[in-house]
Order: structure tokens, then sequence, then C-alpha cells
């Protein structure tokens, strides 16, 4: 198959055309497609169009510039430009070359094999050209790629040249940074570490040596192998700390206790991030450590002051609250909260001073702290009140406990020289759902009032209501004046009876109200609402004349040795016009003195209130005869004994309770009555309820006994039966 060959024909000679399109037939080699241009225009525009692959050109159509041919040339691809010209003329090839043809052909020579040469030769020439046009845009790429090439090269150069100086800089930077920072890691206060996170140190300053307690870095490093357990004064910090560093991989402030050398505790706080490989792997930690020890002690100092009383060091009020308040709000509130009640302790103040008194309370504060068990707390809010919380659901159990620690803390005391008892009057409440701290805190003072009214050391629960007076003071009071004014008290009469003979030598009288409402009240119902509120002098005084007037009668029935026992509290004592009234009241009943024993119960107020003491002192020269009740409770000074010349000593029933088995209470009994008879003291024994008490006493040489078992407190006319039938 012939090639083809696509030809553009730029001539506008039609005889020429005819000839032509004959000859192209003629070739053996090509097939020739043609294309006419007859003009300059159409030439030019084909010309631009391309698409073929030589122009043949009629040289009259070139112009003078060979305009044409130029076209042919810059065409895209180049298209061969053959000059035809119109004669043969030796000079039209120069001159087709010179005007950058790549051939000429005289039409007149034109046949078939001069075309097809031509254009073989014209396709090769464009071939080749092509080649070399090709090769030329290599090269001068590749040229350009070169000169790019050095460029680069050139670059490089300079930048690892500055790169260097830079290094060299850096490095004599780093030299002298590193010598600056070797500097401040030798010599900081701050410790610096690197610890692994199995808890060895794997390196640090001379600081972290010292905030450790070790005198170098060696043998720091060579003691600690598992900071946890000997550095950490808690393990479980340890662990909070690796926590920490695992979540957020650094921290600015980990605060941590830690345990010297020498064992003393230091608190540090700890800047520090972990430090990774590049496939994230964990290696190590690596920070500071300030010695904030001072800080938090003062810290520590602050919340300790801020939650705990300065004198005893024990929990406050507020903290004793919180704490109240957490277990009222945990699901079960279990537990008793008890108010303790220093007795009489302003008259320790009044007598011993502030300094004394403190002193008092620190000491039992310090007591409290000791007896304290599992799951208790104790506080003192202020002044003389303790409170305490028990576990404890039971009332006998908190009872026990309580009478336990009643009996510790009552443990004399020496304040400057004189001996102190202390005793603890006590209400208690518990814990109950829906509770504030506040309400318990009432109920157990509520509690406390009825306790105080009962007497000294007493414990007493907090009822509803059970008080009767349902804690309304002021109503009380009103009720006991009104009782007063209508008659509803009641002098009672219990015997003494002496153990040997077994006859009546007395009696002790005790008060009752016939209360309009609530029947026969004991004095532990109102006595201290009495005393409060100053009735008790007007109640005294109506016991007093009660008592004289019977006893009147009695002295006149026969019974002229009959001694009168009548109870006068502290408060009454403190009455300066107690003894004139006393007299007065003897003289209207023409009685004598001596038939008359003032039972007083043993009191830091006895031993050191002076307006107690002139009192008792005139009662005393008056005649009437002193009797110490309640022996061997609360406070002792025997002192007293002699000082106001007591005739008696009435041995408390708590020690008469345990007899005759308990052999403290034995013991107790034994030495009392063996006091008594050095001091020439009768002897009273109260609260017999047995025949073996009874015995026990008799064969211990106790004079004389009161109790249930001789006879309960009874109407005069009672005891004047009873005195009638013993004859
Ligand atoms: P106290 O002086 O210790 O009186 C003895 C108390 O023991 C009385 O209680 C009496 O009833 C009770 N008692 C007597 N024998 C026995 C016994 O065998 N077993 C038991 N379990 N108890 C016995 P009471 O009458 O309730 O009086 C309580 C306190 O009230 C008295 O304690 C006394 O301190 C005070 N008091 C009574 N009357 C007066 C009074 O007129 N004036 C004053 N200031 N106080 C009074
Ligand atoms: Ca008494
Ligand atoms: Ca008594």
């Amino acid at each position: 198959m012939k090639r083809q060959v696509r030809i553009l024909l730029i001539d506008g000679e039609p005889g020429f055309l005819t000839r032509f399109g004959k000859t192209i037939r003629e070739s053996n080699d090509f097939d020739y497609v043609v294309e006419v241009a007859p003009n300059t225009d159409r030439a030019t525009t084909l010309l631009a169009r391309g698409g073929y692959h030589i122009a043949l050109i009629d040289e009259s159509l070139c112009g003078n510039e060979y305009e044409l041919l130029r076209h042919s040339v810059s065409a895209t691809p180049a298209i061969p430009p053959v000059l035809l010209t119109c004669s043969p003329d030796p000079a039209s090839d120069t001159r087709a070359f010179n005007c950058g043809a790549v051939d000429a052909l005289c039409k007149d020579e034109l046949d078939a094999r001069r075309l097809d040469r031509l254009v073989r030769h014209a396709l090769r020439q464009a071939a080749i050209s092509r080649e070399l046009s090709s090769l030329k845009h290599d090269l001068r790429v590749n040229s350009h790629k070169i000169e790019h090439n050095d460029e680069v090269i050139d670059r490089e150069r300079h930048r690892r040249e500055d790169m260097e100086r830079r290094l060299e800089a850096q490095d004599r930077d780093y030299a002298m940074l590193f010598e600056k920072y070797r500097a401040i890691y030798e010599n900081a206060v701050e410790g610096i570490f690197q610890t692994s996170p199995e808890g060895r140190i794997m390196s640090g300053n001379p600081a972290l040596a010292a905030i450790l307690g070790y005198p170098d870095l060696e043998s720091l490093l060579a003691n600690v192998k598992d900071l946890a357990h000997t550095v950490y004064a808690d393990p479980a910090r340890r662990q909070a700390f690796l926590d920490l560093m695992k979540r957020d991989g650094r921290t600015g402030d980990f605060e941590v206790e830690v345990r010297r050398r020498d064992g003393s505790i230091a608190w540090l706080t700890l800047s520090a991030r972990s430090v990774h490989d590049e496939t994230g792997r964990l290696l190590f930690f690596e920070g500071s450590a300030v010695d904030i020890t001072q800080r938090k002690e003062a810290e520590i100092r602050l919340i300790h002051e801020i939650t705990h009383d300065a004198l005893t060091g024990l929990p406050n009020r507020g903290a004793f609250i919180d704490e109240t308040r957490l277990r009222l709000d945990s699901n079960r509130p279990d537990f008793a909260l008890a108010l303790l009640d220093m007795d009489a302790f302003r008259i320790i103040i009044e007598s011993l001073g502030h300094r004394r008194a403190d002193r008092l309370l620190v000491e039992m504060g310090r007591r409290l702290a000791m007896e304290l068990q599992a799951g208790e707390m104790v506080s003192r809010p202020g002044g003389d009140d303790f409170m305490l919380i028990i576990p404890e659901t039971r009332e006998e159990t908190v009872r026990a406990r309580l009478k336990g620690l009643q009996r510790t803390l009552s443990w004399p005391l020496m304040l400057g020289n004189r001996m102190v008892v202390p005793s603890l009057t006590i209400g208690v409440t518990f814990g109950h759902p829906g509770a504030e701290p506040e309400d318990l805190l009432r109920e157990a003072s509520a509690a406390l009032e009825a306790a105080r009214r009962r007497g000294r050391g007493m414990v007493e629960f907090f009822r509803q209501g059970v008080h009767g007076f349902g804690g309304d003071r002021l109503a009380l009071e009103e009720e006991i004046r009104r009782g007063l004014e209508r008659g509803e008290f009641e002098v009672y009469y219990q015997p003494i009876v002496n153990l040997r003979g077994g006859h009546i030598t007395g009696y002790e009288s005790l008060i009752r109200w016939n209360h309009p409402a609530r029947g026969i009240l004991l004095p532990s119902t109102f006595i201290q609402a009495a005393e409060d509120s100053g009735l008790i002098h007007a109640m005294g005084d109506f016991t007093v004349r009660s008592v004289l007037a019977q006893h009147r009668l009695w002295r006149l029935a026969g019974h002229e040795k009959l001694v009168a026992s009548v109870n006068f509290s502290v408060r009454q004592l403190m009455d300066p016009e107690l003894p004139t009234r006393l007299e007065k009241m003897l003289r209207d009943a023409e009685m004598p003195p001596q038939c008359l024993r003032a039972e007083i119960t043993e009191s830091i107020e006895l031993d050191a209130s002076e307006q107690v003491s002139v009192v008792v002192q005139a009662m005393a020269r008056l005649g009437i005869r002193l009797a110490m009740d309640d022996f061997g409770t609360g406070y002792s000074s025997l002192g007293n004994l002699k000082k106001y010349r007591f005739s008696t000593l009435k041995i408390d029933r708590a020690f008469v309770m345990g007899l005759p088995d308990n052999l403290e209470d034995q013991s107790v009994v034994r030495a009392i009555l063996s006091l008594a008879r050095n001091l020439n003291l009768d002897v009273v024994a109260e609260g017999v309820e047995t025949p073996e008490q009874a015995e026990y006493l008799l064969s211990s040489e106790c004079a004389s006994s009161q109790g249930y078992f001789h006879g309960r407190p009874m109407t005069a006319a009672g005891f004047s039966e009873q005195l009638a039938a013993a004859g």
C-alpha cells in the first residue's frame, strides 16, 4: 500500500493544476491527496490549520518577503515548503534555500518520478528537522536542568555552610546553657528527678536528696528502690500519681506526703510529665519537687484550728455538727448523741479561777479522748460542755457506756492545792431519719435539763413529752409557784433505822408534789426548776416548817430522840438569809436545833464558795447538825468534814447496791466506815433494799440504815403509824 501524502498546492494557474493532477496519479510511491489554495489568503488560512506533509508554493505567490514560506515553516508541526518556479533556473535552488524552502521545483520539469523524489527528500528532511528540533528541545531542557541543578547544588552548599555555622554557634550556646543549667540543676532548691514507672529514681539533683533527707544523691539512689513504699507515706498516693500521669501525661501541682530517711514527714508538690519513645511507650517521668512542708503544716494547723477547740484540741462544734450531719445522711443514722455537762463548773471558775478551770477542761478532754472507742467522736463545743457520738442504738448499751465514762472521768484531780472530783450530767438522744444535727442537739439538751433536774451525775434520755412539761420551763415554774400557793406539796418521811436494835432513830424528809393532773411527782421532776427559778427557797422553807410542825407532834408523842433530816441543796445554801429564817422557824416551832439534821451533798461549792461556807457555818453555830449526803460520789474534800464539823456521813446508795457480793463496793463501804470511826462520825447507809444488805452492813458495824427494806418514804400519817407500831 502506498503511503498517503497530503499536499497543499498553493498556485493559481489552472493549467498547472490539471497537469499536476495527472502527475500525481502516475506516482509509484505515494498516494497523493491534494488541496489547492488559489490565492495567498486561502493559503494562509490552510497553512495555519496545518495537517500537510508538504506545501508546494508558486514562487509568484510568495511575494517579496516570501511570506507564505515563513508561514509554512512556522506552522506546527512545520510543513516543509517547496518552491515552484516557472522556468528552470540554476539560481532557483539557491533562492529557495535562502528563503527557507526545502527544495525548488520547476513547473515545467514536473513529473511523477521527480515529485516522488522531492517528496521523499522533503519528508526525510522534515523528519530530520523534527528529530533535530526535538533534540534541540531536549538539549535546551537538559541545559536548563543542568543550570537548575547547579543552582540547587549551590543553594544546598550554602545551606549546609550556614547550618554548620549555626550548629557551631548552637554548640557554643548549648555549652553555655548546659553550664548554666548544670549550675541550676546542681544548686536548685527544687528537687529535680527522673523516675521510672516502677518507682525507681533514675536520676536526681542534690536538692532532691536533701529534700528526702539523704546526705547525697548516691545514697538516695542506692536506698530508694521503690518510691511507693520507701518514700510515699501512703503507697496509694503513688498509684494516684501514676493514674494521673496516665490520664493527663503531666501535672503541675501533685501534692504528696513523703517520709524522709529519718522517718519524719515532709510534703512535696510535684510538677512532672511523662516521657515516651517514638512508639508511644512510656519511658519515665521527669519533673521537679518542691518542699512545701512548712506551708502544708501551716495549712493543716489552720484547718485544725478551724475545726478544733483551741483549749482541748478536740473537734469543735462546727466539726461535730458536720460529722453528725454526715451520719444522719448515711442510710442508717444508728448512733446516740450525748451532751455531757460538767457539774458546778461555774463555781469551779469562781473559786479556782479561769486558769485552773481551763486545766480541768483540758484534763476532761484528754480523758474523753483517751477513752474513745471505734466509731465514737468527742467534741468540745465550748463552755463546760462536751458532746459525744456513740455508734449504738440500744439504750442500755449507751447508758452502760456513759456510766463507764462517768466513772473514768470522775477520777480525782489536783487543781492547785485542791482536789476536785469532776462529775458530769448527761443528756442523750438518738439519731433518727429526717433529723437535722440541730434537732439532735436540742433534744440532747432537753434530756440534759431533765437529767439536771434529777440531780448531779445523772444520765437522761430524750423522750418526747415524757418529762411531762415537754421542756417548757416557764410553764413548769409557773405551776410550781401555783402549787406552793395551793398547798400541792407534801413532805414524805422515810425511816432511818438502827441496825443493831432495829428501832427507828429518825427519818429523812422527802418532798412530793401532789400534782392535780399528773399525780404524785418525785423531786427529780421539779427540784431543778425550783432551783433555777429561785422557788427552791420558798419550797425549802415549806419543807422545814412542815417537818418542824410534824416533829413537834412526834416529840410530844414521846419520840424525843428522833432526828429530823432535811435536805438542803447548794442553791439553798447560797442564800445568806437562810440561817436567820431557820432560827426563826425553830423558835416558832419551839424545837431545839439539835433535832434538825441538814443533809448536804458534798460539792465543790461547799469546798470553795465563800457564800456557802458562811451559811453552813452559821447553821452549825445555830446547833443544827450536818450530814454529808451521798458520800463517796461527786466532789470529795475530807477537809470539809472537819471544817464544818459534820456529825453524819450518808453512804451513797450506789455503794450499797452492790452489797454484799461486789468486792469493790465492799471495800469502799468498809473504808468509809473506818474513816467515819476515826473521825467519830455517825454513818447512815442509804438505799438498803434487801435483808442481805442490812446483814452485811450490820456485820461491818454500820450503825444506821435507810431504804425500802425498812420503809419507803411515806406520809406523816403513815410514819406516825410506823412509830406507834415500833412502840
Ligand atoms: P437523796 O437526798 O439522796 O434522797 C434519797 C432518795 O433515795 C429519795 O429519793 C428516796 O426516795 C430514795 N430512796 C430511799 N430509799 C431507797 C431505796 O431503798 N432504794 C431506792 N432505789 N431509792 C431509795 P427522792 O425522794 O426521789 O428524792 C430525790 C432527791 O431529791 C433527794 O435525794 C434529795 O437530794 C432531793 N430532795 C428530796 N426532798 C427534798 C427537799 O425537801 N429539799 C431539797 N432541797 N431536796 C430534796
Ligand atoms: Ca438526802
Ligand atoms: Ca442521799
